[in-house]
C-alpha cells in the first residue's frame, strides 16, 4: 500500500518507471554507484534496485535481485551501462534473505564466482525459515487453531500456504554483525543491525559519500510487512521501531532503498512509519481491554482494514492475521506503552 510521499525523490526516471509499472533503466546515482533495477516475476511490485559500486579491481553488489535468467540478463545489462561487465563482480552483498533480493547471489556465485555475504542473524533465520517445521502444512494449521480461524477460512489458507516458496537457499562466504566494516575498494560500508521486516535485516552506511543502503528496512511510500522471517521469541514491532530510531543519525543522508527509488528526507519519512504502525497498535491496545485473551482472529474481524474485512482470503487473510498477532503480541508489552505515551495517538 503506498502512502502519501514525504520525501524529496532524486530520481524521476525511477519513479516514472515505478509508477508505470515497468523497469527503469541503470544510471548512476552516486560516485561509482549505479543503481540496476532487476525484474521480479509475476510480482506485486516491478522491480529491485540493485546497487553496483565500482573500483578498479571489480564490482560489488548490494541486492543482487531475483536469480532468474530475466535477472541475471538485467544485471548483465545495467553493469555494461555502467561500463563493466558481469564477470567483474566480486561481491554479492544481501540486506536480507527475501529472494527479490537475495536470490541472484548463489547464482553470480555459481557464474562468476562471487562471493556471498549477508548477517549472521539472518544465516540462522534463513535456516529456520527452511527447516522442515517452517514448511509444515500441519504446523501451519496449528497457527490457524491459535488464531481461532473458523473452518470454512481452512481451505483457502492452507492453499495460499502452499504457494512456492518464498525463501531462497543460499550459504554466506563471509557473514556480518551489527557495526562490522565492509571495505570494498573504495566504498567502506558500515554494518547496522536493523530487525524488524526479518529478523536479520541491516542497512548499510557509506559514510564518506553520505549514502544509506536502506534494503526494505525504508522504503519512500511503500509500508514493507515487518515479520516476514523471525526466529522463536522475537518481537519484530519493536525491534522494527527500534531500528528506525537507529538511523537518525543518517537523516541527512542519500537514501538508496531496495525498491523504488532513492531519495532524501529519512526523518520524515521514519515519522511516518512509526506513525503509521502505531495507530495498529493503538487500535489493538483499545480492543484488549474488551477482548482480553481472545484470539486473533477476534482482533482482526474488529479492525480497520483499507480493502475490507468480508472478502479477506488467503493469502491477504494470511497477512491480516500475522498483522494482528504481532501488534497483539507487541501491544502488551512495555515498550508499546511508552510508544503509545509519547506518541498520543
Ligand atoms: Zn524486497
Amino acid at each position: 500500500m503506498g502512502a502519501v510521499s514525504v520525501v524529496e525523490s532524486l530520481s524521476p526516471t525511477q519513479i516514472a518507471a515505478w509508477d508505470g509499472g515497468e523497469t527503469a533503466v541503470a544510471e548512476q546515482v552516486a560516485p561509482d554507484v549505479w543503481a540496476i533495477p532487476v525484474p521480479i516475476p509475476a510480482g506485486t511490485i516491478p522491480h529491485t534496485l540493485c546497487y553496483a559500486l565500482l573500483d578498479d579491481r571489480g564490482v560489488h553488489l548490494v541486492d543482487p535481485g531475483w536469480g532468474d535468467e530475466t535477472g541475471i540478463e538485467a544485471l548483465t545489462a545495467g553493469l555494461l551501462a555502467a561500463g563493466r561487465a558481469l564477470g567483474d563482480v566480486r561481491t554479492a552483498i544481501a540486506t536480507h534473505f527475501h529472494p527479490d533480493h537475495l536470490g541472484a547471489a548463489s547464482v553470480l556465485r555459481g557464474l562468476v564466482g562471487a562471493r556471498v555475504v549477508f548477517s549472521s542473524v539472518e544465516q540462522r533465520v534463513l535456516q529456520s525459515e527452511t527447516s522442515p517445521a517452517a514448511t509444515d502444512a500441519p504446523a501451519y494449521r496449528a497457527t490457524l487453531r491459535e488464531w481461532g480461524v473458523p473452518d470454512g477460512e481452512w481451505e483457502a489458507l492452507l492453499a495460499s500456504f502452499d504457494r512456492p516458496s518464498l525463501v531462497s537457499s543460499a550459504a554466506p562466504d563471509q557473514v556480518i554483525g551489527d557495526n562490522s566494516v565492509l571495505e570494498l575498494g573504495t566504498h567502506r560500508l558500515r554494518v547496522i543491525a536493523t530487525p524488524g521486516h526479518t529478523d536479520g535485516h541491516v542497512c548499510l552506511v557509506d559514510e564518506e559519500r553520505g549514502l544509506l543502503y536502506s534494503g526494505d528496512h525504508v522504503l519512500p511510500r511503500i509500508y514493507s510487512g515487518i515479520g516476514i522471517g523471525t526466529l522463536p521469541g522475537s518481537d519484530p514491532l519493536g525491534d522494527y521501531f527500534a531500528s528506525l530510531d537507529r538511523l537518525a543519525p543518517y537523516d541527512r543522508y542519500t537514501v538508496l532503498p531496495g525498491h523504488e527509488y532513492s531519495f532524501r528526507g529519512l526523518d520524515a519519512r521514519r515519522a511516518q512509519l512509526i506513525a503509521h504502525h502505531l495507530r495498529r497498535t493503538a487500535e489493538v491496545a483499545a480492543l484488549q481491554e474488551e477482548l482480553g485473551d481472545a484470539p486473533v482472529w477476534e482482533y482482526a474481524r474488529r479492525l480497520t482494514w483499507t480493502a475490507g474485512w468480508d472478502g479477506m482470503r488467503g493469502f491477504w487473510l494470511h497477512s491480516a492475521l500475522r498483522q494482528t498477532a504481532l501488534h497483539r503480541e507487541y501491544a502488551r508489552t512495555d515498550g508499546a506503552r511508552e510508544r503509545l505515551a509519547v506518541a498520543a495517538v
